[in-house]
Parts: C-alpha cells; structure tokens; sequence
C-alpha cells in the first residue's frame, strides 16, 4: 500500500485554488527526510549531503534542504548559479565532459570540483587553474554486485576514471599543489537495499587506504554520492537510512580507523532518497474511452514526469476521489501524440470517473525536473504543501509566451 501524505479532503481544497495537473511536494517529510540521514551519519563529524539539484531543481525546496543543513552538488553552470544565488556555500561541483567556463565559474563561486576524467587535470590546470581541494571520481569498470545480484555495469558508464589512474592524479595533484583531496563513486542506481552504501564505502575505504600507501595521501573526504533509490513498487519495503548509516560506520571503523583514517569525512549526493516520496503529480481525469483497452484520460502527460514513458517506470497510482469504487484494468494516459505517454498500462484502480483526481506517487525527484515541452504541451506549476498545512506555489505553470519567448520572427501578440 502507498499512502499518500496528502488527505482527500485537503488535496480537494487545493485542486479547487490550482489548476491541475501540478506537482505537490511536502515539506514536513523533506524536513524530516534529511534531519534522518543526518541523524544517520551524526557518527561521522563532518558529514554533508549535497543534495544532486538536477533531482529538483526549485529554490524553495533548495532553500529547506539548506535550512536542514544540507548543501548541493551541480553539474552544469546554471545549476551552479542558482545554488550560489541561494546563498549555499557548500557546493559540489559533480559535472562530466566540462566546457571550461564551468570550471572557471564554480572556482570563482567556491564550488568543490570532483573530476570525471583524469585527462581533466591537465584540462582544469590549464583553463581554470587547480584549487586547493580536488576531488576525483572513481570508475572500478567490470560489474557492481551485491552478492549475487547485480546492480550495474560500471565498465559501460562513461563516469569516472580507472585505478590506475586515479593514482596517478593524486600524484600529479599532489606535486602541483593541491593540499586537500577527495574520493568520489557512483556505482548503481536506484538501489533498493540497506548494502549499497556500505558495500560501495568498503570499496572506497579500501581504496583510500592504498591511496594512502602509494602516494602519502590522506583523503579529506569520501563521497558517497547517490544511488540509494525509494520503493516504487507499492510491496517494496524502504530503504532504511539509520541502518544504511549504521553499517557504513562499522566498515569506517573496521577498515579506515585502523589505517589511521579515522578524520575522513563522508559526503553523499542523494536526489532521489531526498525527495522522491516527498512529491506527487496531482492530476485530473477528462476522458474515458473503451477499444481493445479501457483509457483513462488524465490532463498531465510524460512532459510532467518522464519516466514511465523514457524507462518504462512504476509509479504507483491512487484515485483519491473514489478511493472505494469497484476496481478496474485501466490504462492511464496523457495527451501527447505518443503511445508511450502512459502513467500506467494493465494498472487496476479503484473505477475512475470523469473530474476525479489521481496522485501519481514518488515524483518528488526526476519528476518536473525531466520535463520538456513537446507537442505544446507546457510545464506545470510546482505547489508546496507546508508545514503549517497551507499550500503555496513555488513556480507558476508555464504559459504561452514562455513557449514562444525564444522565438525570433514570430510575435504571437499580433
Ligand atoms: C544524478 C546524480 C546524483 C543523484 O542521484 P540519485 O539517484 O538521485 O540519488 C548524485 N551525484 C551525481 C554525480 C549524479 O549524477
């Protein structure tokens, strides 16, 4: 079963004030979200999530994570500007295949750069000269498995560099300079498990300590990055943050605090983790049609939420109108003249009406996000459902004249 966080009753009262569809996010569980993993990680002094924006990319969900103490990690100069706009000043500057303004503008900003590739090195030192701190980022290649089951294939991911020769930077950075250094991976995706990090952070641990073996260096910190993912599936169990964080700090004190460590700081990166329960696609039907299939036809489409559509994604659905009606197999739809704009295809719902409202659930991360604006159809507003039990919006929905704002030799206004 999912729940939403969101009575029938108060989402009506918020439907009647904003036109669906929009994307509702809660910020009492954001609070209470990231106050648990910083409570998970209390053990390790220094630890910082730098929350990965590209997972939701609003200043007012920027600006609570900030207030719960968290920083950001960015990977493109926009994203770097508004977090600097926003007053962060624990940035993380996590970016692949990097224009070099980018690099001159997170130095210029105070952003921690984390290299993707060693051949940045020379391409960092030569546009945009190297700080003081440099993290790098770590790609062991061949195949990431838990046990038995296998989580991903980081020989195929164009993330990070090799052993050798993440050692050999250090060196290089080492002679060039640098005083402060930092580890990076980022191995699986969505991982529904309590042993990704700790799995991941013995592989890293290890890897410090012969760091520290080979080249004198003794990392500042590791960096965890994302990739704990949230149960999609209404029968997946969540992940459980105080026991991830428990189990990291027992292989922190079997591997690094016997190699005389024990002062390396632990960051991660999470997205999803953060903020993906914490938001919901609100949404009204308009249509029924009956073929070789039985349509719901809902006014948000994939341009609101990607996923379903680019990775053939669960995302649970509750009628929230008619929570008790008769079930039914139905096909959720949106507008776009694509046959892949489904929410859900086979789903049984409890039987949907014209005008009642559905949640799409978990959309709080790479939701809005990953919207577009194919066939016209434009993005939505983003509504905060606050602490005090009030709704505001945080972003409008998008508007004609946003569509056409980039447009020379076209006035629509004519
Ligand atoms: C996407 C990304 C993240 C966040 O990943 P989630 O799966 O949302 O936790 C963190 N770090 C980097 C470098 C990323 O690219």
């Amino acid at each position: 079963m999912k729940i939403p966080f969101i009575s029938q009753e108060e989402l009506s009262k918020i439907a009647a004030e904003f036109p669906t569809p929009f994307h509702l996010y809660d910020e009492k569980g954001i609070r209470e979200k990231a106050r648990a993993l910083n409570q998970a990680f209390s053990w390790n002094k220094g630890f910082k999530e730098y929350f990965a924006v590209k997972a939701t990319p609003n200043p007012t969900i920027l600006k609570i994570l900030q207030e719960e103490n968290c920083g950001v990690d960015c990977a493109t100069e926009v994203e770097l500007l508004m977090s600097h706009k926003l007053g962060f000043t624990d940035i993380m500057f996590s970016s692949n295949n990097t224009p070099a303004e980018e690099y001159r503008y997170a130095r210029q900003i105070g952003a921690i750069i984390n290299l993707d590739a060693y051949e940045d090195i020379a391409f960092l030192k030569e546009n945009a000269g190297l700080p003081e701190t440099i993290s790098l980022r770590y790609n062991p290649g061949g195949i990431f498995a838990l046990g038995t089951d296998i989580m991903d294939h980081p020989e195929e991911s164009k993330f990070g560099m090799t052993k050798t020769q993440l050692m050999q930077g250090f060196k290089e950075l080492k002679a060039a300079g640098v005083k402060e250094f930092g580890l990076h991976a980022l191995l699986a995706s969505n991982t529904v498990t309590n042993d990704y990090y700790p799995t991941l952070a013995g592989e890293l641990f290890e890897l410090a300590v012969e760091v520290k073996e080979e080249t004198g260096i003794e990392l500042s910190f590791i960096n965890l990055s994302g990739g704990i993912g949230v149960n999609y599936l209404p029968d997946q169990e969540a992940n459980d943050i105080a026991l991830i964080g428990q189990k990291v700090h027992q292989v922190f004190d079997a591997v690094l605090q016997p190699a005389g460590l024990g002062q390396i700081k632990i960051f991660t990166e999470l997205g999803r983790f953060m903020l993906a329960p914490h938001g919901l696609l609100v949404t009204r039907v308009h249509h029924r049609k009956k073929t070789y299939r039985d349509y719901v036809g809902v006014d948000a489409s994939a341009v609101n939420l990607l996923r379903p559509a680019m990775y053939g994604s669960y995302h649970h659905i509750t009628n929230m109108t008619n929570p008790q009606g008769e079930p039914e197999i139905v096909d959720v739809v949106g507008s776009l003249c694509e046959n892949n704009d489904k929410f859900a295809a086979g789903r049984e719902l409890p039987h949907v009406r014209v005008g009642d409202l559905l949640v799409i659930h978990d959309t709080g991360a790479h939701g809005f996000s990953m919207g577009y604006q194919y066939n016209g159809r434009l993005r939505s507003a983003e509504i905060l459902y606050q602490t005090n039990g009030q709704a505001k919006m945080i972003r409008r929905a998008e508007k004609p004249e946003d569509y056409f704002a980039t447009l020379y030799g076209f006035n629509f206004e004519k």
